[in-house]
Protein backbone atom coordinates (compact mmCIF):
# COMPACT_ATOMS: atom_id res chain seq x y z
CA UNK A 1 0.00 0.00 0.00
CA UNK A 2 1.17 3.13 -0.68
CA UNK A 3 1.69 5.82 2.06
CA UNK A 4 4.27 7.71 3.55
CA UNK A 5 5.67 7.57 7.51
CA UNK A 6 4.62 11.27 8.54
CA UNK A 7 2.00 13.03 9.46
CA UNK A 8 2.09 15.54 6.02
CA UNK A 9 1.04 13.92 3.06
CA UNK A 10 3.73 13.70 -0.17
CA UNK A 11 2.45 14.94 -3.47
CA UNK A 12 4.64 14.92 -6.60
CA UNK A 13 3.94 18.03 -8.89
CA UNK A 14 5.13 16.80 -12.63
CA UNK A 15 5.28 20.10 -14.75
CA UNK A 16 7.77 20.90 -17.32
CA UNK A 17 6.53 24.61 -15.96
CA UNK A 18 8.68 26.16 -12.93
CA UNK A 19 6.81 28.67 -11.83
CA UNK A 20 3.32 26.45 -12.02
CA UNK A 21 4.96 24.10 -9.82
CA UNK A 22 5.88 26.66 -7.44
CA UNK A 23 2.31 28.36 -7.37
CA UNK A 24 0.47 24.29 -6.78
CA UNK A 25 2.73 24.42 -3.75
CA UNK A 26 1.86 27.71 -2.61
CA UNK A 27 -1.52 26.83 -3.56
CA UNK A 28 -1.47 23.82 -1.48
CA UNK A 29 0.02 24.97 1.60
CA UNK A 30 -3.19 25.07 4.50
CA UNK A 31 -3.10 21.13 3.22
CA UNK A 32 -0.04 20.11 5.19
CA UNK A 33 1.49 18.68 2.16
CA UNK A 34 5.23 18.09 1.20
CA UNK A 35 5.65 18.54 -2.38
CA UNK A 36 8.46 16.92 -4.67
CA UNK A 37 8.88 17.53 -8.32
CA UNK A 38 9.15 16.24 -11.93
CA UNK A 39 9.89 18.08 -14.76
CA UNK A 40 8.84 15.24 -17.15
CA UNK A 41 8.27 11.31 -17.24
CA UNK A 42 11.79 10.07 -16.50
CA UNK A 43 12.37 12.11 -13.78
CA UNK A 44 8.97 11.40 -12.47
CA UNK A 45 10.06 7.57 -12.07
CA UNK A 46 12.95 8.53 -10.38
CA UNK A 47 11.21 10.20 -7.93
CA UNK A 48 8.70 7.48 -7.35
CA UNK A 49 11.27 5.23 -7.18
CA UNK A 50 12.68 7.09 -3.85
CA UNK A 51 9.64 7.18 -2.75
CA UNK A 52 5.90 6.58 -3.07
CA UNK A 53 3.76 9.63 -2.77
CA UNK A 54 -0.10 9.81 -1.75
CA UNK A 55 -0.91 11.88 -4.65
CA UNK A 56 0.06 12.74 -8.04
CA UNK A 57 -0.70 16.40 -9.78
CA UNK A 58 0.32 15.30 -13.31
CA UNK A 59 0.47 17.48 -16.33
CA UNK A 60 -0.83 16.68 -19.44
CA UNK A 61 1.87 18.45 -21.55
CA UNK A 62 5.32 17.69 -20.95
CA UNK A 63 8.69 16.92 -23.00
CA UNK A 64 8.97 13.32 -24.06
CA UNK A 65 6.46 10.99 -22.97
CA UNK A 66 3.42 12.35 -22.60
CA UNK A 67 0.90 13.19 -19.42
CA UNK A 68 -0.95 10.27 -20.68
CA UNK A 69 1.66 7.80 -21.55
CA UNK A 70 3.18 8.56 -17.85
CA UNK A 71 -0.25 7.53 -16.82
CA UNK A 72 -0.35 4.12 -18.43
CA UNK A 73 2.83 3.16 -17.24
CA UNK A 74 1.93 4.13 -13.71
CA UNK A 75 -1.28 2.27 -14.11
CA UNK A 76 0.68 -1.19 -15.50
CA UNK A 77 2.94 -1.02 -12.57
CA UNK A 78 1.62 -2.68 -9.38
CA UNK A 79 3.64 -0.92 -6.95
CA UNK A 80 2.57 2.40 -8.43
CA UNK A 81 -0.83 1.54 -9.91
CA UNK A 82 -2.59 2.76 -6.28
CA UNK A 83 -1.05 5.76 -6.33
CA UNK A 84 -4.22 8.47 -7.16
CA UNK A 85 -3.53 10.85 -9.72
CA UNK A 86 -4.83 14.33 -10.51
CA UNK A 87 -4.41 14.68 -14.37
CA UNK A 88 -4.08 18.53 -15.11
CA UNK A 89 -4.54 19.85 -18.68
CA UNK A 90 -5.29 23.60 -20.01
CA UNK A 91 -6.95 21.46 -23.36
CA UNK A 92 -10.48 21.75 -22.90
CA UNK A 93 -11.06 18.60 -25.41
CA UNK A 94 -13.35 15.80 -24.74
CA UNK A 95 -11.37 13.70 -26.39
CA UNK A 96 -8.34 14.30 -23.84
CA UNK A 97 -10.32 14.57 -20.87
CA UNK A 98 -12.39 10.94 -21.38
CA UNK A 99 -8.85 9.45 -22.77
CA UNK A 100 -7.33 10.46 -18.69
CA UNK A 101 -10.11 8.82 -17.11
CA UNK A 102 -10.07 6.00 -18.96
CA UNK A 103 -5.91 5.52 -18.27
CA UNK A 104 -7.13 5.78 -15.11
CA UNK A 105 -6.70 9.29 -13.44
CA UNK A 106 -8.80 9.65 -10.39
CA UNK A 107 -9.82 13.56 -10.85
CA UNK A 108 -9.18 16.24 -13.65
CA UNK A 109 -7.93 20.06 -13.30
CA UNK A 110 -8.28 23.22 -16.08
CA UNK A 111 -5.44 25.04 -16.36
CA UNK A 112 -4.69 27.58 -15.13
CA UNK A 113 -4.80 26.21 -11.78
CA UNK A 114 -7.11 28.42 -9.54
CA UNK A 115 -6.58 28.35 -5.63
CA UNK A 116 -9.87 27.06 -4.48
CA UNK A 117 -10.64 24.37 -7.18
CA UNK A 118 -7.06 23.06 -6.79
CA UNK A 119 -7.25 22.93 -2.77
CA UNK A 120 -10.77 20.83 -3.11
CA UNK A 121 -10.14 18.73 -5.71
CA UNK A 122 -6.44 17.63 -3.73
CA UNK A 123 -8.49 17.76 -0.07
CA UNK A 124 -11.17 15.25 -1.87
CA UNK A 125 -9.28 12.68 -3.57
CA UNK A 126 -6.84 12.58 -0.31
CA UNK A 127 -9.75 11.81 2.16
CA UNK A 128 -11.18 9.17 -0.55
CA UNK A 129 -7.55 7.78 -0.44
CA UNK A 130 -7.27 7.54 3.32
CA UNK A 131 -10.95 6.42 3.65
CA UNK A 132 -9.39 3.13 1.03
CA UNK A 133 -6.55 2.61 3.35
CA UNK A 134 -9.25 2.78 6.36
CA UNK A 135 -10.62 0.23 4.61
CA UNK A 136 -8.10 -1.59 3.62
CA UNK A 137 -6.67 -1.92 6.91
CA UNK A 138 -9.63 -2.65 8.78
CA UNK A 139 -10.20 -5.62 6.54
CA UNK A 140 -6.83 -6.93 7.19
CA UNK A 141 -6.24 -6.26 10.90
CA UNK A 142 -7.60 -8.49 13.89
CA UNK A 143 -9.26 -6.22 15.88
CA UNK A 144 -8.58 -8.04 19.22
CA UNK A 145 -5.16 -7.85 18.96
CA UNK A 146 -4.31 -5.24 16.12
CA UNK A 147 -2.16 -8.13 14.57
CA UNK A 148 -2.59 -8.78 10.83
CA UNK A 149 -5.05 -11.20 10.25
CA UNK A 150 -5.70 -14.19 7.71
CA UNK A 151 -6.32 -11.91 4.31
CA UNK A 152 -2.74 -10.13 5.12
CA UNK A 153 -1.25 -13.27 6.18
CA UNK A 154 -2.28 -15.23 2.99
CA UNK A 155 -1.10 -11.51 1.02
CA UNK A 156 2.04 -11.80 2.41
CA UNK A 157 2.68 -15.81 2.11
CA UNK A 158 1.50 -15.40 -1.16
CA UNK A 159 4.22 -12.99 -1.91
CA UNK A 160 7.06 -14.90 0.03
CA UNK A 161 6.65 -17.85 -2.16
CA UNK A 162 6.23 -15.83 -4.95
CA UNK A 163 9.45 -14.59 -4.11
CA UNK A 164 11.02 -18.20 -3.55
CA UNK A 165 10.48 -18.90 -7.40
CA UNK A 166 12.37 -15.52 -8.44
CA UNK A 167 15.18 -16.11 -5.63
CA UNK A 168 16.15 -19.42 -5.55
CA UNK A 169 18.20 -18.40 -2.30
CA UNK A 170 15.82 -16.98 -0.74
CA UNK A 171 14.20 -19.21 1.99
CA UNK A 172 11.62 -18.82 4.78
CA UNK A 173 9.69 -20.23 7.50
CA UNK A 174 6.33 -20.63 8.59
CA UNK A 175 5.48 -21.11 12.46
CA UNK A 176 2.08 -22.19 13.13
CA UNK A 177 1.02 -21.86 16.94
CA UNK A 178 -2.13 -23.21 19.13
CA UNK A 179 -2.26 -22.53 22.77
CA UNK A 180 -2.92 -25.93 24.44
CA UNK A 181 -5.60 -24.90 27.17
CA UNK A 182 -6.78 -22.28 25.87
CA UNK A 183 -10.63 -23.89 25.28
CA UNK A 184 -10.69 -24.73 28.80
CA UNK A 185 -9.63 -21.57 30.46
CA UNK A 186 -12.03 -19.63 27.80
CA UNK A 187 -15.08 -21.94 29.07
CA UNK A 188 -14.06 -21.72 32.84
CA UNK A 189 -12.77 -18.16 33.54
CA UNK A 190 -15.20 -16.82 30.41
CA UNK A 191 -14.50 -14.86 27.17
CA UNK A 192 -13.39 -11.65 28.63
CA UNK A 193 -10.30 -13.88 30.05
CA UNK A 194 -9.84 -15.76 26.65
CA UNK A 195 -9.65 -12.17 25.56
CA UNK A 196 -7.58 -10.62 27.74
CA UNK A 197 -5.36 -13.96 27.35
CA UNK A 198 -4.97 -13.56 23.76
CA UNK A 199 -4.28 -9.81 23.70
CA UNK A 200 -1.48 -10.96 26.49
CA UNK A 201 -0.02 -13.65 23.89
CA UNK A 202 0.25 -11.32 20.97
CA UNK A 203 2.34 -8.77 22.90
CA UNK A 204 4.28 -11.53 24.23
CA UNK A 205 5.28 -12.53 20.74
CA UNK A 206 4.82 -9.17 18.98
CA UNK A 207 7.76 -7.98 21.72
CA UNK A 208 9.67 -11.13 21.31
CA UNK A 209 10.06 -10.84 17.97
CA UNK A 210 10.69 -7.14 17.83
CA UNK A 211 13.61 -7.84 19.19
CA UNK A 212 14.43 -10.78 16.93
CA UNK A 213 18.23 -11.63 16.70
CA UNK A 214 20.23 -12.30 14.21
CA UNK A 215 18.77 -15.64 12.86
CA UNK A 216 15.85 -13.49 10.31
CA UNK A 217 17.80 -11.81 7.61
CA UNK A 218 14.80 -10.00 6.03
CA UNK A 219 12.99 -8.55 8.88
CA UNK A 220 10.62 -6.37 6.92
CA UNK A 221 8.97 -10.01 5.11
CA UNK A 222 8.30 -11.09 8.84
CA UNK A 223 4.57 -10.94 9.76
CA UNK A 224 3.22 -11.95 13.38
CA UNK A 225 -0.84 -12.62 12.40
CA UNK A 226 -3.90 -14.19 14.25
CA UNK A 227 -5.87 -16.45 11.80
CA UNK A 228 -8.51 -16.65 14.88
CA UNK A 229 -9.23 -18.16 17.85
CA UNK A 230 -5.95 -19.14 19.50
CA UNK A 231 -4.07 -19.69 16.60
CA UNK A 232 -1.40 -17.60 15.52
CA UNK A 233 0.92 -17.73 12.21
CA UNK A 234 4.66 -16.53 12.10
CA UNK A 235 5.86 -15.74 8.89
CA UNK A 236 10.08 -15.79 9.13
CA UNK A 237 11.09 -14.15 6.48
CA UNK A 238 14.72 -15.44 4.90
CA UNK A 239 15.29 -17.66 7.39
CA UNK A 240 18.91 -19.77 6.60
CA UNK A 241 17.35 -23.70 7.32
CA UNK A 242 15.06 -25.50 9.46
CA UNK A 243 17.74 -25.59 12.35
CA UNK A 244 17.22 -21.41 12.60
CA UNK A 245 13.60 -21.96 12.42
CA UNK A 246 13.24 -24.01 15.44
CA UNK A 247 15.56 -22.41 17.53
CA UNK A 248 13.12 -18.95 17.12
CA UNK A 249 10.37 -21.72 17.85
CA UNK A 250 11.93 -22.30 20.77
CA UNK A 251 12.30 -19.25 22.41
CA UNK A 252 9.34 -18.27 21.50
CA UNK A 253 7.95 -21.33 23.54
CA UNK A 254 9.75 -20.48 26.67
CA UNK A 255 8.16 -16.84 26.16
CA UNK A 256 4.72 -18.39 26.42
CA UNK A 257 5.06 -21.03 28.81
CA UNK A 258 5.65 -18.10 31.66
CA UNK A 259 2.33 -17.30 33.82
CA UNK A 260 -0.65 -15.23 32.67
CA UNK A 261 -1.75 -12.77 35.08
CA UNK A 262 -5.65 -12.17 33.87
CA UNK A 263 -8.22 -10.45 35.95
CA UNK A 264 -6.94 -11.56 39.28
CA UNK A 265 -6.66 -15.14 37.47
CA UNK A 266 -3.09 -16.95 37.37
CA UNK A 267 -2.84 -19.12 34.54
CA UNK A 268 -0.36 -21.22 33.34
CA UNK A 269 -0.21 -23.00 29.59
CA UNK A 270 1.81 -24.21 26.94
CA UNK A 271 1.71 -23.57 23.23
CA UNK A 272 2.07 -26.02 20.42
CA UNK A 273 4.24 -24.70 17.34
CA UNK A 274 4.47 -26.63 13.71
CA UNK A 275 6.88 -25.42 11.66
CA UNK A 276 7.75 -25.44 7.47
CA UNK A 277 10.49 -24.16 5.35
CA UNK A 278 9.71 -23.17 2.17
CA UNK A 279 12.46 -25.21 0.41
CA UNK A 280 9.34 -27.89 0.46
CA UNK A 281 8.49 -25.79 -3.17
CA UNK A 282 5.37 -24.63 -2.09
CA UNK A 283 2.84 -23.03 -4.68
CA UNK A 284 -0.08 -21.73 -2.72
CA UNK A 285 -0.05 -20.13 0.54
CA UNK A 286 -2.90 -22.74 1.47
CA UNK A 287 -0.77 -25.49 0.94
CA UNK A 288 2.15 -24.01 3.11
CA UNK A 289 -0.43 -23.15 6.18
CA UNK A 290 -1.80 -27.10 5.51
CA UNK A 291 1.27 -28.45 6.76
CA UNK A 292 2.42 -26.19 8.98
CA UNK A 293 -1.07 -26.85 10.77
CA UNK A 294 0.00 -30.63 10.33
CA UNK A 295 2.65 -29.94 11.89
CA UNK A 296 1.34 -28.26 14.98
CA UNK A 297 -1.03 -31.26 15.34
CA UNK A 298 2.15 -33.71 15.72
CA UNK A 299 3.36 -30.92 18.75
CA UNK A 300 -0.02 -31.77 20.46
CA UNK A 301 -0.17 -35.08 20.35
CA UNK A 302 3.53 -35.50 21.12
CA UNK A 303 2.79 -34.28 24.10
CA UNK A 304 2.19 -30.44 24.21
CA UNK A 305 4.17 -27.42 24.74
CA UNK A 306 6.99 -28.60 21.86
CA UNK A 307 7.42 -27.59 18.86
CA UNK A 308 7.33 -29.49 15.62
CA UNK A 309 9.27 -29.83 12.21
CA UNK A 310 6.81 -30.94 9.55
CA UNK A 311 7.05 -34.29 7.53
CA UNK A 312 5.92 -35.31 4.43
CA UNK A 313 5.20 -38.61 6.00
CA UNK A 314 2.65 -37.05 8.55
CA UNK A 315 -0.18 -36.67 6.01
CA UNK A 316 -0.49 -40.30 6.13
CA UNK A 317 -1.45 -40.27 10.21
CA UNK A 318 -4.01 -37.33 9.09
CA UNK A 319 -5.94 -38.76 6.74
CA UNK A 320 -5.88 -41.40 8.75
CA UNK A 321 -7.32 -39.40 11.58
CA UNK A 322 -9.80 -37.82 9.27
CA UNK A 323 -11.26 -41.34 8.06
CA UNK A 324 -11.95 -42.31 11.64
CA UNK A 325 -13.68 -39.22 12.45
CA UNK A 326 -15.93 -39.85 9.54
CA UNK A 327 -16.47 -43.61 9.96
CA UNK A 328 -17.05 -42.70 13.49
CA UNK A 329 -20.24 -40.78 13.16
CA UNK A 330 -21.68 -43.88 11.08
CA UNK A 331 -20.46 -46.29 13.85
CA UNK A 332 -21.94 -45.02 16.63
CA UNK A 333 -25.23 -46.93 17.68
CA UNK A 334 -24.14 -49.67 15.28
CA UNK A 335 -22.73 -52.84 15.72
CA UNK A 336 -19.38 -52.27 14.36
CA UNK A 337 -18.54 -50.79 18.41
CA UNK A 338 -18.52 -54.01 20.55
CA UNK A 339 -17.47 -54.40 23.76
CA UNK A 340 -15.39 -56.73 25.89
CA UNK A 341 -14.95 -57.24 29.34
CA UNK A 342 -11.74 -57.75 31.17
CA UNK A 343 -12.26 -59.44 34.48
CA UNK A 344 -11.18 -58.04 38.14
CA UNK A 345 -10.12 -60.68 40.37
CA UNK A 346 -10.24 -61.01 44.16
CA UNK A 347 -6.67 -62.03 44.07
CA UNK A 348 -6.41 -64.12 46.90
CA UNK A 349 -9.73 -66.64 46.30
CA UNK A 350 -9.01 -66.05 42.42
CA UNK A 351 -12.89 -64.73 42.38
CA UNK A 352 -14.64 -62.50 39.78
CA UNK A 353 -15.59 -59.56 41.34
CA UNK A 354 -16.26 -57.10 38.21
CA UNK A 355 -15.94 -56.76 34.74
CA UNK A 356 -14.75 -53.99 32.85
CA UNK A 357 -15.74 -52.83 29.71
CA UNK A 358 -13.41 -52.16 27.07
CA UNK A 359 -14.67 -50.44 23.80
CA UNK A 360 -13.10 -52.12 20.21
CA UNK A 361 -14.24 -50.94 16.88
CA UNK A 362 -14.57 -53.89 14.14
CA UNK A 363 -14.39 -51.60 11.04
CA UNK A 364 -15.26 -53.10 8.35
CA UNK A 365 -12.29 -52.29 5.69
CA UNK A 366 -10.12 -51.10 8.46
CA UNK A 367 -10.17 -54.09 10.69
CA UNK A 368 -10.03 -53.68 14.82
CA UNK A 369 -9.10 -50.43 16.01
CA UNK A 370 -8.21 -50.41 19.75
CA UNK A 371 -9.69 -47.14 21.85
CA UNK A 372 -6.30 -45.30 21.70
CA UNK A 373 -7.29 -44.66 18.01
CA UNK A 374 -10.53 -43.99 18.24
CA UNK A 375 -11.37 -42.78 21.88
CA UNK A 376 -9.54 -39.28 21.49
CA UNK A 377 -10.78 -38.86 18.13
CA UNK A 378 -14.49 -39.06 19.36
CA UNK A 379 -13.20 -36.58 22.69
CA UNK A 380 -12.00 -33.76 20.30
CA UNK A 381 -15.68 -34.37 18.27
CA UNK A 382 -17.93 -34.41 20.93
CA UNK A 383 -19.21 -37.75 19.48
CA UNK A 384 -17.70 -39.47 23.05
CA UNK A 385 -21.53 -38.49 24.03
CA UNK A 386 -23.59 -40.99 22.00
CA UNK A 387 -20.95 -43.45 21.83
CA UNK A 388 -20.59 -43.60 26.02
CA UNK A 389 -24.07 -43.95 26.40
CA UNK A 390 -23.98 -47.00 24.04
CA UNK A 391 -21.22 -48.49 26.16
CA UNK A 392 -22.89 -47.46 29.36
CA UNK A 393 -26.25 -49.55 27.97
CA UNK A 394 -24.54 -52.72 26.54
CA UNK A 395 -22.06 -52.64 29.43
CA UNK A 396 -25.51 -52.47 31.96
CA UNK A 397 -27.65 -55.84 30.14
CA UNK A 398 -24.24 -57.78 29.89
CA UNK A 399 -23.78 -57.29 33.57
CA UNK A 400 -27.30 -58.31 34.55
CA UNK A 401 -27.19 -61.51 32.05
CA UNK A 402 -23.53 -62.43 33.53
CA UNK A 403 -25.43 -61.80 37.20
CA UNK A 404 -28.06 -64.34 36.88
CA UNK A 405 -25.46 -66.89 36.63
CA UNK A 406 -22.75 -65.75 38.48
CA UNK A 407 -23.67 -64.07 41.88
CA UNK A 408 -20.37 -63.35 43.00
CA UNK A 409 -20.19 -61.03 40.27
CA UNK A 410 -20.46 -57.10 42.08
CA UNK A 411 -20.37 -54.56 39.29
CA UNK A 412 -19.51 -53.93 35.88
CA UNK A 413 -16.71 -51.09 35.39
CA UNK A 414 -17.42 -48.57 32.54
CA UNK A 415 -15.06 -45.71 31.60
CA UNK A 416 -15.53 -42.30 31.11
CA UNK A 417 -14.38 -39.64 29.69
CA UNK A 418 -13.95 -35.88 31.42
CA UNK A 419 -16.53 -34.68 28.54
CA UNK A 420 -19.34 -37.09 29.89
CA UNK A 421 -19.20 -35.87 32.87
CA UNK A 422 -19.17 -32.20 32.62
CA UNK A 423 -22.44 -33.07 30.20
CA UNK A 424 -24.90 -30.95 32.18
CA UNK A 425 -27.82 -33.74 33.02
CA UNK A 426 -24.82 -36.73 32.93
CA UNK A 427 -25.96 -38.64 36.55
CA UNK A 428 -29.09 -38.05 35.27
CA UNK A 429 -28.66 -40.30 32.56
CA UNK A 430 -26.75 -42.52 34.68
CA UNK A 431 -29.50 -42.93 37.07
CA UNK A 432 -32.16 -43.84 34.28
CA UNK A 433 -29.99 -46.34 32.81
CA UNK A 434 -29.22 -48.12 36.06
CA UNK A 435 -33.27 -47.91 36.67
CA UNK A 436 -33.89 -49.05 33.12
CA UNK A 437 -31.67 -52.03 33.39
CA UNK A 438 -33.29 -52.92 36.74
CA UNK A 439 -29.82 -52.45 38.70
CA UNK A 440 -28.60 -51.38 42.33
CA UNK A 441 -26.44 -48.37 41.72
CA UNK A 442 -23.96 -49.88 43.65
CA UNK A 443 -23.43 -52.57 40.78
CA UNK A 444 -22.21 -50.09 38.04
CA UNK A 445 -18.94 -48.09 38.82
CA UNK A 446 -17.80 -45.63 36.76
CA UNK A 447 -13.70 -45.24 36.13
CA UNK A 448 -12.14 -41.66 35.30
CA UNK A 449 -8.22 -41.29 35.30
CA UNK A 450 -6.43 -39.27 37.51
CA UNK A 451 -4.96 -37.02 34.77
CA UNK A 452 -8.55 -35.88 34.02
CA UNK A 453 -9.51 -35.20 37.77
CA UNK A 454 -6.33 -33.15 38.23
CA UNK A 455 -7.02 -31.22 35.24
CA UNK A 456 -8.98 -29.18 37.21
CA UNK A 457 -9.56 -31.06 40.25
CA UNK A 458 -12.34 -28.19 42.41
CA UNK A 459 -14.68 -29.02 39.47
CA UNK A 460 -14.25 -32.33 39.20
CA UNK A 461 -15.03 -32.78 43.07
CA UNK A 462 -18.05 -31.54 42.27
CA UNK A 463 -18.99 -33.82 39.40
CA UNK A 464 -18.18 -36.70 41.43
CA UNK A 465 -20.29 -35.49 44.42
CA UNK A 466 -23.65 -35.94 42.08
CA UNK A 467 -22.41 -39.26 40.43
CA UNK A 468 -21.21 -40.77 44.38
CA UNK A 469 -25.04 -39.44 45.60
CA UNK A 470 -26.75 -41.45 43.32
CA UNK A 471 -24.98 -44.30 45.27
CA UNK A 472 -22.87 -45.73 42.15
CA UNK A 473 -19.31 -46.80 42.78
CA UNK A 474 -16.36 -44.69 41.71
CA UNK A 475 -12.99 -45.54 40.52
CA UNK A 476 -10.10 -43.10 40.23
CA UNK A 477 -8.40 -44.94 36.91
CA UNK A 478 -4.25 -44.78 36.12
CA UNK A 479 -3.61 -44.03 39.49
CA UNK A 480 -0.38 -42.82 39.37
CA UNK A 481 0.22 -41.13 35.85
CA UNK A 482 -1.34 -38.12 36.85
CA UNK A 483 0.20 -36.16 39.11
CA UNK A 484 -2.38 -36.33 42.10
CA UNK A 485 -0.10 -36.67 45.44
CA UNK A 486 -1.86 -39.06 47.88
CA UNK A 487 -2.48 -36.28 50.49
CA UNK A 488 -5.09 -35.13 48.11
CA UNK A 489 -6.84 -38.52 47.64
CA UNK A 490 -8.99 -37.68 50.52
CA UNK A 491 -11.11 -34.60 48.65
CA UNK A 492 -12.51 -37.24 46.21
CA UNK A 493 -15.13 -39.47 47.07
CA UNK A 494 -13.84 -42.53 45.28
CA UNK A 495 -14.59 -45.99 46.00
CA UNK A 496 -12.01 -47.48 44.50
CA UNK A 497 -7.85 -46.91 43.51
CA UNK A 498 -6.73 -48.37 40.34
CA UNK A 499 -3.27 -48.69 40.68
CA UNK A 500 -1.66 -47.75 37.16
CA UNK A 501 0.13 -50.99 35.27
CA UNK A 502 3.49 -48.96 35.33
CA UNK A 503 3.89 -49.09 38.46
CA UNK A 504 2.71 -52.94 38.63
CA UNK A 505 5.46 -53.51 35.93
CA UNK A 506 8.02 -52.70 38.47
CA UNK A 507 6.89 -55.15 41.25
CA UNK A 508 9.90 -57.15 41.68
CA UNK A 509 12.24 -58.05 44.78
CA UNK A 510 14.36 -55.70 43.64
CA UNK A 511 12.66 -52.14 43.22
CA UNK A 512 12.26 -51.92 46.56
CA UNK A 513 11.64 -48.75 46.27
CA UNK A 514 8.21 -49.25 44.13
CA UNK A 515 6.99 -52.14 46.60
CA UNK A 516 7.10 -49.23 49.30
CA UNK A 517 5.21 -46.73 47.50
CA UNK A 518 2.59 -49.56 46.10
CA UNK A 519 2.82 -50.46 50.18
CA UNK A 520 1.90 -46.77 50.61
CA UNK A 521 -0.77 -46.48 48.11
CA UNK A 522 -2.74 -49.09 49.38
CA UNK A 523 -2.04 -48.42 53.11
CA UNK A 524 -3.68 -44.84 52.68
CA UNK A 525 -6.46 -46.35 50.10
CA UNK A 526 -7.69 -48.33 53.40
CA UNK A 527 -7.78 -45.79 56.04
CA UNK A 528 -10.17 -43.55 53.62
CA UNK A 529 -12.17 -46.18 52.87
CA UNK A 530 -11.32 -47.44 49.73
CA UNK A 531 -10.53 -49.99 47.42
CA UNK A 532 -7.63 -50.91 45.79
CA UNK A 533 -7.36 -52.85 42.24
CA UNK A 534 -3.67 -53.73 40.59
CA UNK A 535 -4.04 -53.24 36.92
CA UNK A 536 -1.93 -55.04 34.40
CA UNK A 537 -0.92 -58.16 36.27
CA UNK A 538 1.02 -59.98 33.71
CA UNK A 539 3.75 -61.97 35.97
CA UNK A 540 3.59 -64.40 39.47
CA UNK A 541 6.06 -62.39 41.10
CA UNK A 542 4.24 -59.19 40.48
CA UNK A 543 1.19 -61.05 42.27
CA UNK A 544 3.34 -62.21 45.40
CA UNK A 545 4.29 -58.85 45.75
CA UNK A 546 1.28 -57.50 45.75
CA UNK A 547 -0.20 -60.10 48.30
CA UNK A 548 2.21 -59.22 50.39
CA UNK A 549 1.02 -55.40 50.62
CA UNK A 550 -2.43 -56.36 51.30
CA UNK A 551 -3.79 -55.45 47.85
CA UNK A 552 -6.60 -57.68 47.47
CA UNK A 553 -7.64 -56.74 43.79
CA UNK A 554 -6.45 -56.97 40.54
CA UNK A 555 -6.53 -57.00 36.86
CA UNK A 556 -4.38 -57.95 33.72
CA UNK A 557 -3.21 -60.63 30.98
CA UNK A 558 -2.10 -63.17 33.67
CA UNK A 559 -5.16 -63.46 35.49
CA UNK A 560 -7.43 -63.14 32.49
CA UNK A 561 -7.58 -61.31 29.56
CA UNK A 562 -10.42 -59.28 27.84
CA UNK A 563 -13.14 -61.75 26.88
CA UNK A 564 -15.92 -60.86 24.04
CA UNK A 565 -19.23 -60.82 25.26
CA UNK A 566 -20.62 -64.07 23.57
CA UNK A 567 -17.50 -65.90 25.19
CA UNK A 568 -17.68 -68.21 27.76
CA UNK A 569 -17.09 -67.12 31.72
CA UNK A 570 -14.19 -66.17 32.51
CA UNK A 571 -13.06 -68.92 35.37
CA UNK A 572 -11.98 -68.04 38.88
CA UNK A 573 -8.13 -67.57 38.84
CA UNK A 574 -6.26 -69.84 41.28
CA UNK A 575 -3.41 -68.63 42.84
CA UNK A 576 -0.16 -70.57 41.87
CA UNK A 577 2.41 -71.83 44.59
CA UNK A 578 4.73 -69.20 45.73
CA UNK A 579 7.60 -71.02 44.19
CA UNK A 580 6.05 -71.47 40.67
CA UNK A 581 7.72 -69.48 37.76
CA UNK A 582 7.52 -65.91 37.01
CA UNK A 583 7.95 -65.46 33.71
CA UNK A 584 6.36 -62.51 31.44
CA UNK A 585 3.61 -63.44 29.69
CA UNK A 586 3.73 -61.72 26.36
CA UNK A 587 0.61 -59.26 26.12
P1 LIG B 1 -7.71 -48.54 30.77
O1 LIG B 1 -9.02 -48.13 31.35
O2 LIG B 1 -6.50 -48.32 31.63
O3 LIG B 1 -7.88 -50.05 30.38
C1 LIG B 1 -6.89 -51.00 30.53
C2 LIG B 1 -6.15 -51.24 29.25
O4 LIG B 1 -5.01 -52.05 29.54
C3 LIG B 1 -6.96 -52.03 28.23
O5 LIG B 1 -6.51 -51.65 26.94
C4 LIG B 1 -6.54 -53.46 28.53
O6 LIG B 1 -6.73 -54.32 27.45
C5 LIG B 1 -5.08 -53.27 28.84
N1 LIG B 1 -4.57 -54.32 29.71
C6 LIG B 1 -5.24 -55.02 30.66
N2 LIG B 1 -4.43 -55.90 31.27
C7 LIG B 1 -3.21 -55.75 30.74
C8 LIG B 1 -1.93 -56.35 30.96
O7 LIG B 1 -1.75 -57.26 31.80
N3 LIG B 1 -0.89 -55.94 30.21
C9 LIG B 1 -1.05 -54.98 29.27
N4 LIG B 1 0.04 -54.62 28.56
N5 LIG B 1 -2.22 -54.35 29.02
C10 LIG B 1 -3.29 -54.74 29.77
P2 LIG B 1 -7.55 -51.13 25.87
O8 LIG B 1 -8.75 -51.98 25.86
O9 LIG B 1 -6.76 -50.95 24.62
O10 LIG B 1 -8.03 -49.73 26.41
C11 LIG B 1 -7.19 -48.62 26.41
C12 LIG B 1 -7.85 -47.46 27.07
O11 LIG B 1 -8.93 -46.98 26.30
C13 LIG B 1 -8.45 -47.82 28.41
O12 LIG B 1 -7.46 -47.80 29.37
C14 LIG B 1 -9.48 -46.72 28.59
O13 LIG B 1 -8.87 -45.55 29.14
C15 LIG B 1 -9.88 -46.38 27.17
N6 LIG B 1 -11.21 -46.95 26.90
C16 LIG B 1 -11.54 -48.20 26.53
N7 LIG B 1 -12.87 -48.32 26.38
C17 LIG B 1 -13.41 -47.11 26.69
C18 LIG B 1 -14.76 -46.58 26.73
O14 LIG B 1 -15.75 -47.26 26.50
N8 LIG B 1 -14.91 -45.28 27.09
C19 LIG B 1 -13.83 -44.48 27.39
N9 LIG B 1 -14.06 -43.23 27.71
N10 LIG B 1 -12.57 -44.94 27.35
C20 LIG B 1 -12.35 -46.24 27.01
CA1 LIG C 1 -10.12 -48.27 33.01
CA1 LIG D 1 -6.36 -48.05 33.78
Amino acid sequence: MTGSAGTAHQVLLVDDDRTIQRLAEAFLKPLDVACEFAGCGAEAFEALARSVPDLILLDHELPGESGLQILERLKADPALAQIPVIYATGTTKETVISRCFEAGANDYIQKPLRRPELLARVRSVLERQRMIRELWSNARTDSLTGLPNRLLLQETLSRAIERTQQDLRYRFALLFLDFDRFKMINDSLGHEVGDLLLQQIAERLRANLRSEDAIVRDSQMTTLSRLGGDEFVILLGDIPDEAAASSVARRLLGVLNRPYSLAGHTVNSTASIGVVCSDRGYRTADEMLRDADIAMYEAKASGKGCHVVFDPSMHAAVMERHRIENDLRDAIGSSQIQLVYQPIFAIEDGLVVGMEALARWHHPELGLIPPDRFIPVAEETGLILPLGEQVLHAACEQFQQWRRQHPALNYVSVNVSRAQLEVPGFADLVADIVTKHGMAPQQLQLEVTESMIMSRPEAAVSLLETLKALGVRLAMDDFGTGYSSLSCLHCFPFDVIKIDRSFVQELNGERTEFVALVHAIVNLAYNLGMECVAEGIETREQVAVLLTVDCLYGQGYLLGRPVASGSTYPAAWHQPPASSDSSRLSA
